[in-house]
């Protein structure tokens, strides 16, 4: 049997080594646990060894999971593929989505989202290679989302996401995350508020790291190898 939070603690020191390898303030990047097709038993092993915030992909099973871990403070994140239907469950069971990538998600999560809670903390999700195959907008749809939000009360940007087509080499996965943190650049300096940049997973959080992430997503180096493909 596999020990979560020995694992846990692992991905943690991967991360502080990688803050003081390329020189980040120490603690400043989050570490967010990916629990899609995990148990709930793994979740509350990981979450009783000091792990806070959760990230979901599916909103059936996000909210199956939910209701017998609701006697934790879990800090619920939703990344995975938002269809329209699921939209008004997103918006009220969430603290925050990384993967909204159409103008029409946002005025939907924004409606949605009740008065009396927090606004949704959102970010971006990028398509950075433009494949037609990859989920995210494109870098030319991001202006118009980033302005509309300014309108959306119940909407916080907090920054962008990304999730690129796997490769190896570390440099290479320096090229990918690169063209997001110099988007992220220019768009801190017109938008007020942008404070995340969500990119790094288990095989690319160091890469990740060294080119300005402050929020990696992490679950096989947490809970194992998944038995399906991520999504
Ligand atoms: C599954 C998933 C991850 C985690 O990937 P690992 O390789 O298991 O760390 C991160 N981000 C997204 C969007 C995912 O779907």
């Amino acid at each position: 049997m596999l020990d979560c939070s020995a694992m846990l603690s692992q991905v943690n020191q991967r991360i502080f080594a990688a803050e003081q390898k390329f020189k980040r303030v120490p603690n400043s990047v989050k570490l967010l646990a990916v629990s899609k097709t995990r148990s709930v038993s793994e979740i509350r092993e990981v979450f009783l060894a000091g792990q806070v915030s959760f990230a979901e992909n599916y909103v059936q099973e996000a909210m199956a999971k939910r209701e017998e871990l609701n006697d934790l403070l879990i800090d619920w994140h939703f990344i995975g593929a938002i269809q329209s239907n699921k939209i008004s469950v997103i918006a009220e069971y969430f603290d925050w989505v990384h993967s909204v990538d159409r103008l029409k998600v946002l005025h939907k999560l924004n409606a949605l989202r009740s008065l009396e809670k927090t606004p949704l903390n959102i970010c971006l999700q990028v398509n950075v290679s433009g494949e037609q195959s990859k989920s995210g907008a494109t870098i030319k749809a991001l202006l118009p989302m980033l302005e509309a939000c300014a309108c959306l009360p119940q909407i916080r940007l907090r920054g962008l996401m990304v999730m690129p087509k796997l490769v190896m080499d570390f440099a290479g996965q320096q090229v990918q995350f690169a063209v997001l943190r110099e988007l992220f650049l220019e768009f801190q300096h017109d938008f007020h508020g942008l404070d995340t940049l969500s990119m790094g997973t288990s095989g690319d959080l160091e890469a990740a790291i060294s080119v300005g992430s402050t929020m990696v997503r992490v679950g096989s180096a947490i809970f194992g190898a998944r038995h399906y493909d991520k999504v």
